[in-house]
Order: structure tokens, then C-alpha cells, then sequence
């Protein structure tokens, strides 16, 4: 027999960020240095270099040796990716049909993608130096921009900032700081990562029975794996309850991970989190630099580390972070749509958490006040523990919901004369009320009224919206933008004139009919691009500088604002023509939620909700909170028109610069396709459905077509696609872009 000596152990297998559904050998370095699984990797790709991370090491290729190409360097000593998490992420990119170095790259921090070491680093920041803080600012007047700079580090408590810092204050800093060093008034230097451990920890409410009992539950459960589904209303205590669950992990050695939506990760949860657990946490999301991103990787991952993080809370993407003694994962309000990746690397963050939480072997609970339909239907089956929170917690009561009809009422630029009263008398009373509407600008149309013109973008199959502040027309679905025309370029008449409302304008309009004296802000993605104005917001709002907040569905998540006693919702109509199966489960948690902002505080609240359609389901359900009870509604039809839970989904999308080329692109995969089901072994499991336009067919200069898959099982399903999509990788079609998206969010 010959001997197995190590030279045999020569092909390195390689998973590369391309988008080829394969992984690649390598022949080891000259060096002789042995790669193992999980290490990353430089190697030639191309004529690019690449980092890649090593799957697996075989003695044989499918290539002739001579055609291998050597790695150039080994990055890491030992796996980076340990095997239980490789086996995570090669389950992820098979589920998804996703390749799976773009699986792992997406699941990596930057930093790490792009080949630094693997090693906790201080995060740079600049300071006064003493003759800086002694200085005579006039001494600068000749150089402005580092004056700017200067008096910025003045304010600041502390007299430091971070790189991300100087930038919001001024995308030219770099130039500003350096002039400042060399006269001697600034340093540079790398702060150690702290571990943010909270010195006094504040105790807890005594909880009441209902909390009691789900987190006996869930502990009865055991250590191993197990699902829950927490369905508390709004302001019931769940978050109180997750904090006394961390709690116990903590202190029992091991390791939690927290998962919250994109806009719910705010200040307020931060510092809940900060001041109540006894624990080192990390925090995991896209505002943070990519320094502190690798350090809280590095420091979950490793259970030696003095960095070591006890609890990760972040957002969508940390659902990847590595966890030495993982004991627990939650995730809050798991309803929402942004723990779905839209893009690329199409994973929903709560359905891997199920999974990781499987193979490590733990416990997940998932909360919300309004849990999706596909996590009640799993309650249903038997699949998961449902806890319950049926009441608000201390004096808080649910808010009445009234239901206005605007035939009846009538309406004054989008506002019937009930909301303005309303609105009025809580503000006379000195309480807060929030105004919802799901649309950003002044108006989504800008119309002639002589010709009828409506401003469209070129680029896609929508209008532009007219933002008023900025004097612009702007498309919310591509990057387009342009100045208002000063005539219509179709008649040349001048009389053009916004249709409907936005926020911007709902703001001019409450401001109109209230009076000027009652201060009205304005929350949506436009008033706070800039870092950090959300937390000024947020303490104006508590503060009670503020007596109206007009936003977007920014607005819907757990915020608590204990002085906002009126809700009002203006329009929700749109979502009632939706042709999206998921339409009416999104009208009733965005409302449901928003409704949850009033009377959270000792004063009881109320919604205020005005429609053309007051006789809809959606309303009926709301205005009883009863949630579960439209949930059993809505399966019902879910279960009747074959959609998930009750199907498995899949959604080829294609897009093309010819209108004609994706419809066709997909028509031929669909073809290709068929025979996969005529071979299958269980035919009617999976239906193929006919090549369609997307809803909106032309958008950001490209044409869109889809291609919808559904089948009775997610298995049945799988087996259909992995041979089919191994032949539509084949079909070479360079004028066509497509994509797979297994249990799509949106259809379109
Ligand atoms: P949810 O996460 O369900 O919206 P929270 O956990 O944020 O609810 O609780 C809402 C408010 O009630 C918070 O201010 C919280 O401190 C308080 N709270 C929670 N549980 C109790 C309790 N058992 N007794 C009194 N107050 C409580
Ligand atoms: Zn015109
Ligand atoms: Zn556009």
C-alpha cells in the first residue's frame, strides 16, 4: 500500500466571492504551508488576487495538476470558520442556491474579506493635544475649514472623535486634521476596544404571571433545542421578559444572541440593554466602522478572549457572527420584513437563526406583537411553544381605535376635519400625537392641469415624487433626480401642481391648520440621512419638545414615547389594492404596530385611522386587537389559494436592457424547467407558473420578468431546482442579469 505522506494532501479546496456556483482547487503554497478548513486564503483568480476561504483539503482534482494554480498565502494559522459554522454556511448557500464563496464572504466582516489579520485592534480617533485645548481659536482664522474642525473637537464631550465623526461634520476633514497635527494642536490615536459592561445594573420590574410563565416555558424547555413564539401585544413586557432569559444564560456561562430589525436597534433598546444586564455586550450592526464590527466578531467567537462579548445584539447580518458558547438566540419582533436580504445573498435572518440555533443546539425565541403568519402556522402544527402576553404591563391599557370613513367625513389636503380637531385638543393638553403615512416628499405626483401630464422617471415604470425642501423631483426606486421644470414639456403650461400627499406636505398642512405656534417634525428616511439625527429626535421627542411627529413606517417599531396619547394613520388604502398575497398582513402589523405607539404611558391613547374602505377585514380585526383572530382568517385564505405557509415559494427574477430579452431568457428556463417536474418522483408537487412583466416592469433603465415556482414541499421543491438551476448557469446569456430568491418576501 503507499504510504499516505503529506505531500498527498495537496489540493486545496477553495470557496471564492464569485458568482459561480462552485468551489476551486489550488495547489498548496510553495512554503509548504499546509491550509486547513476554515482559513482563509490569497490566491490567483484570473488575472485578479482573491481571498477565499479554504473548505477543503483532498488528494485529488478533477483537473490535470498542471493546471492548478498555486496559493499565494495563507492568511489565518488556524480555521477562522470553525466546522460547525462552515457546515452553517454551506447549509445556507445550499438552501438558498446561493454560490457559496459569496455566501461566506456576505457572512465575513470587510475587514476579514479583504484579507487583514484576524486580530482585535484599537479603533482610531483624534484628540486636542494640551496646547490644543489651550489655544486661542482666533489663531486659526486664516484656515477655516480647520477652524471648523477645531471647534468640532472643542464641543465634543471628551475632545475626541472617530474617523465617522469628522466625516458627518465634513467630507473633506482628512485635509482639516492634518494641517491641525502638524501645528501641534491634534493627535492621533487607537483606542483599545472596550468592553461595555454596565457597572450598575438597575433592577427589573417584578413581572407579572404571564411573563413568569413564559420564561418558565421556555427554561423548562431545557438546554437544547427548542422553538418558542412570544406574542405579546405592544408595550407587554417581551423585551422585559428577553432581558430576564439573557440574564440567566449569561450567568450560567454561555453566550446570546439578539436579533432586532433594522430601525429597531435604537438608542432607547441600547440603553435598556446597557443598564440591565449584568454583561459584556456587543453591538453588531451597519453603523458601526468596520474595526468595530471585526472587534465584536472576534470577541463573540473566541471564548478566550478578553474581549470576549456575552451577548451580540444586532441587526440581520449578525445572525453570522461566530459564538464560542452560543446558550440562547432571540429574536425580536420577527415579523419584520428587513430581517429578509433583498439583494445578492437573499437569506431571511430569522429562518437561518432557526437553523443555527438546531445545529448548536439551543433555544430560540422569537417575539412580536404581530408574529408572521408562517410563525403562527408553526404554533399551529405543533412546531413551536406560543407564550402569550395578553395585557399591557402597569397602568398602560390598549389604545381605542376608531375608524373614520372618509366618504363621509370628507378631506382636506389627505386630512378629514375629525383628525385636525383630534389633533388640536391633544396638543392643547400638552400630549404628543403621531401621524402616520408611508410616503416620503410632498407629493408622489406632480401633474399638469392643462395638458395632464404626470412627471414620470425615465429610468423606471413610476412617477417622480416633488420634494418641496429641496425643489427637486426624485424617483424612489432608482437614484434620478432632477429640478422641477418650469413649464410642462409636453404643453408649456405652467400650471404644474402636486397630487396627493407625502409626509413633507402632511407636515405643511397639519402646521397650516394648527397654527405655527405647535412644533411639528418630521420623521422619515429624508429628515435623518444624516448619523446621529435619529437619537437628537428621539430626545426631542422625549423631552417633550415636540407636539406632533409626522413619519414613515420608521415610526412602527418598538419605540415607547410615554407622552404620544393620538395616533392618527392617514392613508393605508394603497396596501387594500395590493396584488401581493402578503398585502393584508402587512396593512394589519404596520398598523397594529403604529397603533402601539399611543398611550404606553400612564395616559390612555387612542388611534384615529381614516379610509375610503372602514368595511374591510383588516379594520374589523383592528379595532378588536385581535390579532390571532385575523391571522386564522388569513391562513384560511392562504390555505385556499395555495400560498406559504401552505406552499413553498420560489421566484426566478430576470432583467435585461431590451424589454423582450429577460421575458424570453425566462420562458426558456422555464421550458427547461418542465422536464424536471415530468421527472420528478412526485409530479403535482411543484407547479411552474407562466413567465410574467414584474409589477413594475421597467425599473432603473432595466426591464423585469419573473418566473414564479411553488411547491407543496420544501424538499419536492429543492430537488427541482438543483439540477435546473445547474442548467440555467449553463444557458450563456450575457444581456440577461438572474436571480434565484427561495422563500421571497416581496413579489416583485
Ligand atoms: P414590549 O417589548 O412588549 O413592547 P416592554 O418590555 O418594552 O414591552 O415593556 C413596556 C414597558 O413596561 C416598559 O417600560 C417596561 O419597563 C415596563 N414593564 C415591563 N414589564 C413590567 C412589569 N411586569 N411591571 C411593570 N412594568 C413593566
Ligand atoms: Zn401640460
Ligand atoms: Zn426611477
Amino acid at each position: 500500500m503507499p504510504e499516505l505522506d503529506k505531500k498527498s494532501e495537496y489540493i486545496i479546496q477553495v470557496a471564492l466571492p464569485v458568482p459561480l456556483r462552485k468551489v476551486f482547487d489550488y495547489l498548496k503554497p510553495a512554503n509548504g504551508q499546509q491550509p486547513v478548513p476554515g482559513c482563509r486564503v490569497r490566491v490567483p483568480f484570473g488575472n485578479r488576487k482573491l481571498v477565499g476561504l479554504v473548505v477543503a483539503v483532498k488528494n485529488h482534482s478533477t483537473l490535470a495538476r498542471e493546471k492548478l494554480k498555486t496559493i499565494i498565502q495563507v492568511l489565518d494559522q488556524g480555521p477562522l470558520i470553525e466546522p460547525a459554522q462552515l457546515k452553517f454556511l454551506q447549509w445556507a448557500a445550499n438552501y438558498y442556491h446561493h454560490p457559496l464563496g459569496e455566501a461566506i464572504d456576505a457572512a465575513l466582516p470587510t475587514l476579514l474579506r479583504q484579507g487583514q489579520a484576524a486580530e482585535v485592534a484599537g479603533v482610531s480617533e483624534w484628540s486636542l493635544t494640551s496646547l490644543g485645548l489651550e489655544v486661542d481659536v482666533a489663531s486659526l482664522a486664516r484656515a477655516p475649514k480647520q477652524k471648523d474642525c477645531f471647534l468640532q473637537l472643542r464641543q465634543v464631550s471628551g475632545q475626541v472623535l472617530t474617523r465617522e465623526q469628522l466625516q458627518e461634520f465634513n467630507p473633506n476633514w482628512q485635509v482639516a486634521i492634518k494641517g491641525l497635527i502638524s501645528k501641534g494642536l491634534v493627535e492621533k490615536r487607537e483606542r483599545k476596544p472596550a468592553l461595555i459592561e454596565s457597572q450598575e445594573v438597575i433592577a427589573g420590574p417584578a413581572l407579572n404571571a404571564e411573563q413568569e410563565n413564559a420564561i418558565k416555558e421556555v427554561e423548562s424547555a431545557g438546554q437544547g433545542f427548542s422553538r418558542h413564539l412570544l406574542h405579546g401585544i405592544t408595550g407587554s413586557g417581551k423585551t422585559e421578559v428577553y432581558l430576564r432569559l439573557i440574564q440567566n444564560v449569561v450567568d450560567s456561562g454561555q453566550q446570546v444572541l439578539v436579533l432586532v430589525p433594522e430601525i429597531g436597534l435604537t438608542p432607547q433598546l441600547i440603553d435598556r440593554f446597557r443598564s440591565r444586564l449584568r454583561a459584556t455586550i456587543g453591538l453588531f450592526h451597519s453603523g458601526l466602522n468596520d474595526r468595530e464590527r471585526l472587534n465584536v466578531w472576534l470577541g463573540a467567537k473566541d471564548s478566550d478572549s478578553q474581549y470576549q462579548y456575552q451577548v451580540v445584539l444586532g441587526t440581520r447580518s449578525s445572525i453570522f457572527v461566530p459564538m464560542a458558547t452560543l446558550g440562547l438566540i432571540i429574536i425580536d419582533e420577527e415579523h419584520d420584513a428587513s430581517f429578509k436580504q433583498h439583494e445578492g445573498f437573499r437569506y431571511h435572518a430569522r429562518d437561518l437563526a432557526i437553523v443555527r440555533a438546531r445545529d448548536a443546539d439551543v433555544p430560540i425565541v422569537m417575539g412580536s406583537a404581530t408574529p408572521s403568519l408562517e410563525s403562527l402556522f408553526h404554533v399551529y402544527q405543533n412546531h413551536y411553544k406560543l407564550l402569550s402576553l395578553s395585557a399591557r404591563t402597569g397602568e398602560a391599557v390598549l389604545p381605542g381605535i376608531e375608524v373614520l370613513d372618509l366618504k363621509l367625513t370628507g378631506q382636506h389636503s389627505g386630512l378629514s376635519p375629525q383628525m385636525v380637531l383630534a389633533m388640536d385638543q391633544v396638543v392643547k393638553k400638552g400630549e404628543q400625537v403621531i401621524v402616520f403615512l408611508n410616503r416620503r416628499g410632498y407629493s408622489p405626483v406632480y401633474m399638469c392641469h392643462e395638458c395632464g401630464w404626470l412627471a414620470p422617471c425615465q429610468r423606471c415604470d413610476a412617477q417622480l415624487v416633488f420634494h418641496k425642501n429641496s425643489a427637486r423631483l426624485r424617483c424612489h426606486h432608482c437614484a434620478t433626480e432632477q429640478r422641477l421644470p418650469d413649464v410642462c414639456p409636453q404643453c408649456s403650461s405652467k400650471e404644474l401642481h402636486p397630487l396627493g400627499e407625502g409626509t413633507e406636505r402632511l407636515q405643511e398642512e397639519i402646521q397650516k391648520q394648527l397654527g405655527s405656534e405647535v412644533r411639528i417634525k418630521r420623521l422619515d428616511r429624508d429628515s435623518t440621512r444624516r448619523k446621529g439625527s435619529f437619537e437628537k429626535f428621539y430626545k426631542k421627542i422625549l423631552n417633550n419638545e415636540v407636539d406632533i411627529i409626522v413619519g414613515t413606517q420608521m415610526l412602527a417599531k418598538g419605540h415607547d414615547f410615554p407622552n404620544v396619547t393620538l395616533v392618527v394613520i392617514v392613508n393605508v388604502d394603497q396596501a387594500l389594492y395590493s396584488l401581493d398575497f402578503r398585502s393584508s398582513e402587512h396593512l394589519m402589523q404596520q398598523t397594529m404596530q403604529v397603533s402601539g405607539r399611543a398611550g404606553r404611558g400612564k395616559k390612555a391613547g387612542i388611534v384615529l385611522l381614516q379610509t375610503y374602505h372602514p368595511e374591510h377585514a383588516v379594520f374589523a380585526a383592528l379595532k378588536h386587537h385581535d390579532y390571532r383572530e385575523f391571522a386564522k382568517c388569513e391562513l384560511l385564505l392562504r390555505e385556499q389559494a395555495g400560498f406559504p405557509p401552505y406552499a413553498c415559494l420560489a421566484l426566478l427574477r430576470a432583467e435585461s436592457v431590451g424589454r423582450s430579452k429577460a421575458l424570453e431568457f425566462l420562458t426558456q428556463v422555464r421550458s427547461a424547467g418542465l422536464k424536471y417536474i415530468e421527472s420528478a418522483t412526485n409530479k403535482g408537487d411543484v407547479v411552474i407558473n407562466h413567465v410574467v412583466p414584474a409589477p413594475m416592469e421597467k425599473r432603473a433603465g432595466r426591464y423585469r420578468a419573473q418566473l414564479l415556482v411553488s411547491a407543496k414541499t420544501k424538499k419536492a421543491l429543492h430537488q427541482i431546482l438543483k439540477p435546473w438551476i445547474a442548467e440555467i448557469d449553463e444557458m450563456k446569456n450575457r444581456q440577461v442579469r438572474w436571480s434565484i430568491d427561495i422563500d421571497p418576501v416581496d413579489l416583485y
